[in-house]
């Protein structure tokens, strides 16, 4: 891995503040990192010695102009002859790109002077030759899909949206994965250590967690909820009950996933824990500090909590980070997601949970319309597959799935319970990680691409 610094003496003061901020500044700001990373990127990989050989994989259009001197390479030339379809195909047997977005908005987009300004006249008169200036715009993502052999996005639902996105190019689905050794606690660990031997080595060998006996995924379980609550009373003071339902539901904060959704009618839930069984909800988050929509939501969340009560309790912990998302992820029971459909690229963190045997209850969007089995890997919020939803709708199917399957089943079938539990290990953990993931990049776009893949037998 290389990590491009600007920060050297020889550069502007101005330029040495382009590798400081992932999400700052303005769209020429922007413009000027993109630049950087892409024609830096392949600058220094050609400075390394590795200027050939190299099949180039766009995270996002955030590098595409990486393909630039790719067409450069590859004859085009800046005197204004136009760039021909046999020079755009040389660069496409060295390019995928992956789109994660869904949305419109998530992708960059900068005025055709600005491109000018930074990039220059020659290079800017090169994509306006390749036909990737649209309205005296250069939008990144169609820049990456002109230049790719391969293109996709991260889950098969994603795939199809991206397509409705961008009619006309061929978009294929690999869905995102986890890296199963790093979110797995250490009481799973230990558990699949005996039970399933070279699960670190290979995580296909997870689906034989379905041997596992149930006594043992609850025994490994509490282990890991009893950490997660000691660490939630030594963050926030508050001491919470092992022996109740928990609930996690942790994202970053942002309108879409709304985190706020099971606390639509926080009365409806003192019902149901006084009717189902008591239950505990563990919500953390922090919202971009620009983003005041998610920072409202957050307030909404402290203003709902305050009408709960001993058997409906909510903690909001602070500075969701890695070590707390590993924590919350293998204590909880429960995963709950709540985002708004099509918005949900894949989504991760209940993937995270399955590795530790917790199942979710989610929306059908992203990876969860691959990874729900209804009442086997977890459940969905409203059963059917409507593509019009009334968000009523999906609170009133929260709480009923709640009230009605899932706490029951929790407190009067413990057995069917944890057999979920190992459900979401044997069916899901065991296909959303990245070993998987890194096997379909290799063979369904690599592979098909350059020449170099072919002559490396091990691939
Ligand atoms: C996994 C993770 C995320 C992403 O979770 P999603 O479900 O994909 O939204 C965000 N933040 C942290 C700290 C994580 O561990």
């Amino acid at each position: 891995m290389l990590l491009l610094d600007a920060a050297l003496p020889e550069n502007t003061p101005w330029d040495r503040g382009l590798t400081d901020q992932l999400y700052g500044g303005d769209e020429h700001y922007r413009l000027c990192q993109e630049a950087l990373l892409g024609l830096g990127g392949v600058a220094a990989l050609a400075a390394l010695g590795h200027d050939s050989r190299i099949l180039y994989h766009m995270n996002e259009g955030h590098s595409a102009l990486l393909t630039i001197p790719l067409l450069e390479t590859s004859g085009a030339d800046r005197s204004g002859d136009g760039v021909s379809e046999e020079q755009i195909e040389a660069v496409r047997k060295n390019c995928v790109f992956t789109s994660h977005t869904p949305v419109p908005a998530g992708h960059d987009q900068f005025p055709v002077a600005l491109v000018r300004q930074v990039l220059g006249r020659a290079r800017t008169a090169l994509l306006q030759e390749g036909e990737c200036l649209l309205d005296d715009t250069l939008n990144m993502t169609y820049l990456a899909l002109r230049f790719s052999g391969y293109i996709n996005g991260v889950s098969m639902r994603h795939g199809e949206v991206s397509f409705d996105m961008f009619p006309g190019y061929p978009i294929h689905a690999i869905t995102n994965g986890v890296h199963v050794v790093t979110w797995t606690c250490e009481a799973f660990q230990e558990l699949y250590d005996r039970h399933i031997p070279g699960w670190r080595f290979d995580t296909r060998y997870l689906r034989y967690a379905i041997q596992i006996p149930h006594e043992e995924i609850q025994e490994s379980h509490r282990r890991a909820k009893r950490e997660l609550l000691a660490d939630v009373e030594s963050r926030s003071g508050v001491k919470l009950d092992e022996n109740v339902f928990t609930i996690a539901f942790a994202r970053r904060a942002t309108p879409y996933k709304r985190a706020d959704l099971l606390l639509r009618d926080p009365g409806r839930l003192r019902e149901i824990a006084a009717r189902a069984g008591p239950l505990q909800i563990l919500y953390a988050g922090k919202a971009h500090p620009r983003d005041e929509a998610g920072k409202e939501m957050i307030r909404r969340i402290f203003q709902a909590s305050k009408q709960l009560d001993e058997r409906a309790r909510l903690v909001y912990l602070k500075n969701y980070d890695w070590p707390l998302a590993r924590q919350m992820v293998a204590g909880a029971d429960l995963w709950l997601n709540t985002p708004q459909r099509p918005r949900e690229a894949s989504g991760t963190s209940g993937m995270k949970a399955a590795c530790n045997g917790v199942p979710s209850l989610s929306v059908r969007d992203g990876w969860w319309i691959e990874g729900h089995l209804e009442g086997v890997t977890g459940w969905s919020l409203l059963d059917g597959n409507a593509d019009r939803v009334e968000e009523s709708d999906e609170v009133a199917g929260l709480y009923g799935k709640l009230e009605r399957v899932i706490l029951p089943l929790f407190y009067q079938r413990p057995s069917a319970y944890a057999e979920i539990m190992r459900a979401a290990i044997a069916i899901n953990a065991s296909f959303f990680n990245t070993q998987r993931v890194l096997s379909q990049y290799v063979r369904n776009a690599y592979r098909g691409l350059a020449d170099l893949v072919e002559e490396s037998p091990a691939l």
